[in-house]
């Protein structure tokens, strides 16, 4: 180092990049710096400062160009002081940059001052600053719309939990209903089965209900439902269950029975306790495997033996016995009339209009089939569907329902011009027989029609077993552009995930819903609307079912469901009355509007 002339050290300091100043103090006579004179900067420093200090000038006076805010003075009075170097950062207004600026005392008393500008890094850090706020934002956003998204999943769960607390509960006695036995009583058998147990079913039917709710009205009438149920809820226990089974019926199930004799017991005891409150009831019981392995048959023969009690008096028990299977035999006879009925093509179908609130034209109809038999008379498909579904006639039946149907689309677009929907009422498992998709898409190629105008309906029924090929089923379906609406939906096995499952286009909310909508702060109500925004959302076209009366269609209308079906709009008809209908005459349209019964089951 010391082998360098300072000729050399004048260069490095002139051509360095380092923005270089030197200044002398100015001292009083007490020898206090007051001031510092710039004595020499370097060609970094003047272009850095854009000129604007000078030589021999003062530091109060050259200085101040740079930047104002800066204690000049006093920064190189500390460098004297501490012999450190004093650092600082500032923004210049003047130069519109920012520095980072070092001064430190050399030996021979000068004050070195070496400026960086750091306008560059500033920025940067701004940046970063910047930076770091948006992504603090963001995440604080995040946070939220998690939280939203929780809270929207919180109450679709909540939803779903009071949906099925409804479609299992009867909502006067808190019992458990006639859906959670259908599902409680497969188990049970599977169970009795099993470990080779009796199991015992009592029907219980309050006497005289009908004449209490007649001549003391319906509060009566439920406090009395209140009154048995209360008794009967004691007996409740791991191996005895009790269902409200509807209107005035109850059921008993008794599991893990020993003996025959357990349940005379048990029915024994709870006579005795019902009639401790001054209620008379007619009760039957069956037995399995004993009487029956069949469910159904459990049911009708504890239900045979109820009405002879009522037939010998009321307010017994009795057991079923075999001596009753005569009965039996005469219901059965249904199924062979069935038969004979498809055979010779007794049925028919009657079409009950459906109407877009939201327009008030014509929706479209649903084909609903109508039996009657010479004998028996009017017969409710929901007492032969069920019949036929065992039989599998129900398939041949379905075929001809959909050809029907079909046909009466096809003719009422070429005379009326009619555009709206045929909704068929499918089967699961009418749906599940191998050449359904075939079927249909040939019959909709037969009548040349669109099939965006056929809806088949299906129950949520259809998931119960099997529930991926029932999907990709549908999906078919929906392929080859026919509706597909789910029917009844709020009864039974109702789940919003349900909703997403199926490859659905509507959804139907069942009438036991709508019967309940117009009451005080009715849950049904609630749930109705929110599952109505829901599907709306979802895309789904929706149809209220069994809509009665005016007020029921103004709740509808407050919570936006598009569609109705029901008294109120018109009663199922047969084909003739709804071509005057279509053809507008007013006095078939009179009929629908006064929802007149153009059909009365006997059954
Ligand atoms: P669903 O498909 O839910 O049909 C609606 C039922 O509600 C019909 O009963 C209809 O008459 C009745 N209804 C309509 N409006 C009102 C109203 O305002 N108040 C009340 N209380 N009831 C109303 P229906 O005709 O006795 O049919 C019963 C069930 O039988 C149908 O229920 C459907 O599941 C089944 N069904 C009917 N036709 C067919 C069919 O062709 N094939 C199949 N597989 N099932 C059918
Ligand atoms: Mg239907
Ligand atoms: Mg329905």
């Amino acid at each position: 180092m010391g082998m360098l002339d300072s000729l050399i050290y004048e260069n490095i300091v002139t051509y360095t990049s380092e923005a270089l100043l030197v200044a002398s103090p100015v001292c009083n006579t007490g020898m206090q710096i007051l001031d510092f004179s710039p004595i020499y900067m370097n060609q970094a420093y003047e272009i850095m400062t854009n000129k604007r200090v000078e030589i021999d000038s003062l530091f109060s006076k050259s200085m101040v160009h740079v930047s104002a805010s800066v204690p000049w003075i006093q920064m190189g009075q500390e460098a004297f002081e501490t012999g450190k170097h004093i650092e600082h950062s500032f923004f210049s207004q003047v130069l519109n940059s920012w520095f980072f600026v070092s001064l430190v005392k050399l030996p021979q008393d000068f004050l070195l001052v070496t400026l960086h500008d750091i306008s560059k890094d500033k920025e940067h850090e701004q940046q970063l600053r910047r930076q770091n706020l948006r992504l603090a934002a963001l995440s604080e956003e995040l946070v939220l719309s998690r939280q939203n998204l929780r809270n929207k999943l919180d109450k679709i769960e909540n939803l779903n939990i009071r949906l099925e607390h409804l479609a299992f509960h009867d909502p006067l006695t808190g019992l458990p209903n006639r859906s959670r036995f259908n599902e409680i009583i497969e188990l049970s058998i599977q169970k009795s089965k099993k470990e080779h147990g009796i199991l015992g079913l009592m029907l219980i039917d309050i006497d005289n209900l009908k004449d209490v709710n007649d001549s003391r009205g319906h509060s009566a009438g439920d406090e009395l439902l209140c009154r048995v149920s209360k008794q009967l809820k004691n007996f409740v226990r791991e191996t005895i269950q009790v269902f409200r089974f509807g209107g005035d019926e109850f059921l008993v199930l008794a599991t893990e029975l020993e003996t025959k004799d357990s349940m005379v017991t048990i029915s024994d005891a709870i006579m005795e306790s019902v009639n401790s409150v001054n209620v008379s009831i007619s009760a039957g019981i069956s037995l399995f495997p004993d009487d029956t392995d069949s469910i159904e048959e459990l049911l009708k023969f504890a239900d045979m033996a109820m009405y002879d009690v009522k037939k010998k008096g009321k307010n017994n028990v009795f057991f079923f016995m075999h001596l009753m299977q005569d009965k039996l035999l005469k219901r059965l006879n249904l199924e062979t009339k069935l038969n004979e009925a498809m055979l010779n093509g007794s049925f028919k179908l009657y079409y009950q209009p459906q109407v877009d609130i939201t327009t008030n034209k014509l929706r479209g109809f649903e084909a609903l089939l109508r039996w009657y038999d010479d004998e028996i008379g009017w017969i409710s498909p929901e007492q032969f569907i069920p019949l036929a579904e065992e039989s599998r006639l129900v398939i041949p039946l379905g075929d001809w329902v959909m050809d029907t149907a079909c046909a009466t689309l096809r003719n009422w677009k070429d005379t009326y011009n009619f555009e709206g929907i045929m909704s068929i009422n499918v089967s699961p498992i009418q749906l599940k027989k191998p050449s359904f998709i075939y079927d249909l898409d040939e019959t909709i190629k037969k009548y040349s029609l669109d099939p965006r105008k056929i809806e088949i309906e299906v129950t949520e029924g259809v998931l119960i077993e099997n529930m991926e090929e029932t999907v990709r089923l549908l999906q078919d379906v929906k392929n080859l552009g026919v509706g597909i609406s789910l029917d009844d939906f709020g009864t039974g096995y109702s789940s919003l995930s349900y909703l997403q499952i199926l490859p659905l286009t509507t959804l139907k909310i069942d009438k036991s819903f709508i019967a309940n909508i117009t009451s005080k702060n009715s849950v049904e109500a609630e749930i109705t609307d929110s599952i109505i925004s829901l599907v709306t959302k979802m895309g789904l076209d929706t149809i209220a079912e069994g809509v009665e009366n005016a007020e029921q269609l103004g709740v509808l209308q407050q919570i936006n469901c598009r569609n109705t079906q029901g008294f109120l709009m018109g009663k199922p008809m047969p084909v003739d009355i709804c071509e005057k209908m279509l053809s507008g005459d007013e006095s078939a349209i009179l009929r629908i509007e006064n929802g007149q019964d153009p059909i009365r089951y006997s059954i």
